[in-house]
């Protein structure tokens, strides 16, 4: 079994190597923290954002999606609280000049903490074997309270210093807790700092005249903003929702693992108007939402856990991340926000413009309180795309990398392969893939052998590969091989299309 660095590093190989995944700028030595996509991944990246939608906008009629501008006024970012608050607190150490997120160390610190509950559950479960009942070890064995007593001390004196903006006691807490740098190993470390993660930039032909602006760092604000406009000309009833999918940006103090953490990434927002009151209760129903359209992809429930805040961000008055399992551990995928009024409020505030609804029901005007539901469009992708990816031996003894996509996402649904290049297989198997390519996303293969061209669809997700031989030719029937069992079956041509279909289904949630 490879370690997780091994599988982390398969994984960026595998997407740069099949065209999913590439590091921006690459001739020129790349960008940090920047990537682009590549033929493969661009589908694979448009179909999450497809189920994302649909289960967003196209199942739920109270929710209408847009697309705002990524250029916004200036002063959105200070009503927003983007302007004071948006910061990393960030700390260096001196010897080795690296740079740290100050929460971060200190996350890390409690997840070795955790790691040693881990361990003791595992021993006794050697030890107690089938009878091991891990909720009572963990409720009664000595070591495992006090490891748990001192991650608890350390989560509360943290989200106190947090809440307090206390960097000074942060330092503090970092040298209490002995945590040392990765790269030197010493204590050496600076004083904690707070840095602004907005990317700035000019507006205007003329420096001296123009304004300052800032590339958004989420898609949200462009939703609040559009408030009134959506609910006014969609006659949208409260509760409802706006969604929307872009660009963010944030200049992130340590950028790495990947697509899991960029200065350029997509997000995928839905803010949900409620009436003040009842947003704790649909705090509770999204985040159960949620949840359910990361299962319906089929990932074990296992790979999904939820962490509730301990230091909530100025506006919200609830919120939960859905973290999942990537190959360096738990971590957020998604974040889910109990907004209140803060930000229409705010807004009315700084703009001077009224944003308010008028409850028929109620016959009364109020602003609305929000429910937020933000997800990473990329750290879906790595969730997706590194659980999918395995190298299986087969009952043969060789061995093949397989990426089990769910079929609904894979970049090609099905490769029209002809047996040889000769004989008319290649006429007839275009033939096919003319009659099917409206309908799906296909891909014509005819170079080298039948076996290494199954391999190489099993690498980049096809779920089906569909091989003209010359039987075809007599009895129009073609040889149906599925990805994940390698079975393969006969089927006629004309069946063909209701076959993808039936097996290639949008994913419907419960
Ligand atoms: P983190 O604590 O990991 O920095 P966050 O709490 O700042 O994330 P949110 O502001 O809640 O993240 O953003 C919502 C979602 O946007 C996150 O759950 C994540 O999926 C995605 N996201 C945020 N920052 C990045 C980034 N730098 N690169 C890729 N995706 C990101």
């Amino acid at each position: 079994m490879a370690n997780q660095e091994e599988i982390f590093k398969k994984v960026v190989s595998h997407a740069k190597e099949y065209g999913f995944i590439f590091p921006s700028s690459e001739i020129y030595d790349g960008l940090a923290a920047v990537y682009d996509y590549g033929q493969l991944g661009t589908e694979l990246k448009n179909n999450i954002k497809q189920y994302w939608w649909r289960a967003m906008v196209q199942y739920h009629e109270n929710i209408v999606g847009i697309d705002s501008a990524i250029f916004m006024h200036p002063r959105i970012w200070k009503a927003s609280g983007h302007v004071d608050a948006f910061n990393d607190p960030l700390i260096d150490n001196k010897d080795s000049k690296k740079r740290y997120r100050a929460d971060v160390l200190i996350e890390d610190h409690i997840a070795k903490i955790e790691e040693k509950i881990n361990k003791e559950c595992e021993k006794a479960h050697k030890r107690f074997g089938d009878a091991f009942d891990r909720q009572q070890f963990i409720t009664t064995n000595a070591r495992v309270l006090e490891h748990q007593k001192q991650i608890d001390e350390i989560h509360a004196k943290y989200a106190e210093l947090m809440n307090a903006n206390d960097l000074a006691g942060l330092k503090q807490l970092i040298l209490d807790l002995g945590i040392v740098c990765p790269v030197s190993g010493t204590r050496n470390w600076t004083d904690v700092r707070q840095f602004n993660l907005m990317f700035a930039t000019k507006m205007g032909s003329v420096i001296d005249d123009s304004d300052t602006l800032y590339l958004r760092p989420e898609t949200a604000q462009g939703i609040f903003v559009n408030f009134l406009n959506v609910q006014k000309s969609g006659r949208m009833k409260i509760p409802f929702g706006i969604a929307q999918i872009g660009k963010a940006f944030r200049n992130e103090i340590v950028a790495r693992q990947f697509i899991f953490r960029m200065r350029e990434f997509e997000q995928m927002e839905m803010q949900f108007f409620v009436r003040p009151g009842t947003e704790l209760e649909w705090f509770n129903h999204w985040k159960e939402e949620r949840l359910k359209w990361h299962l319906a992809l089929g990932i074990p429930a296992e790979k999904y856990r939820y962490h509730d805040h301990e230091k909530l961000a100025h506006y919200a008055n609830a919120a939960t991340d859905i973290e999942f399992e990537f190959p360096f551990g738990f971590k957020e995928l998604e974040g889910i926000h109990s907004r209140t009024d803060f930000d229409l409020s705010r807004h009315s505030e700084f703009s001077g413009k009224k944003l308010q609804y008028f409850d028929s029901e109620l016959n009364e005007s109020y602003t609305p309180y929000v429910i937020e539901t933000s997800i990473g469009v990329d750290r879906t992708f790595l969730a997706i795309f590194s659980h999918a990816l395995k190298d299986e031996t087969l009952p043969d003894g060789s061995t093949r990398t397989v990426l089990s996509l769910p079929a609904p996402l894979a970049p090609y649904k099905a490769a029209i392969l002809p047996l040889v290049k000769k004989d008319g297989l290649p006429e007839k198997a275009r033939e096919i893939m003319n009659t099917l390519k409206y309908d799906f996303m296909l891909q014509y293969d005819e170079k080298d052998a039948i076996g290494r061209r199954y391999r190489r669809q099993d690498a980049i997700g096809t779920p089906y590969c569909i091989t003209v031989d010359n039987d075809t030719l007599s009895d129009n029937t073609v040889t149906v091989r599925d990805r994940d069992n390698m079975q393969q079956q006969r089927i006629s041509i004309e069946k063909l299309r209701a076959f993808l279909y039936d097996h290639i289904q949008p994913v419907k949630i419960d």
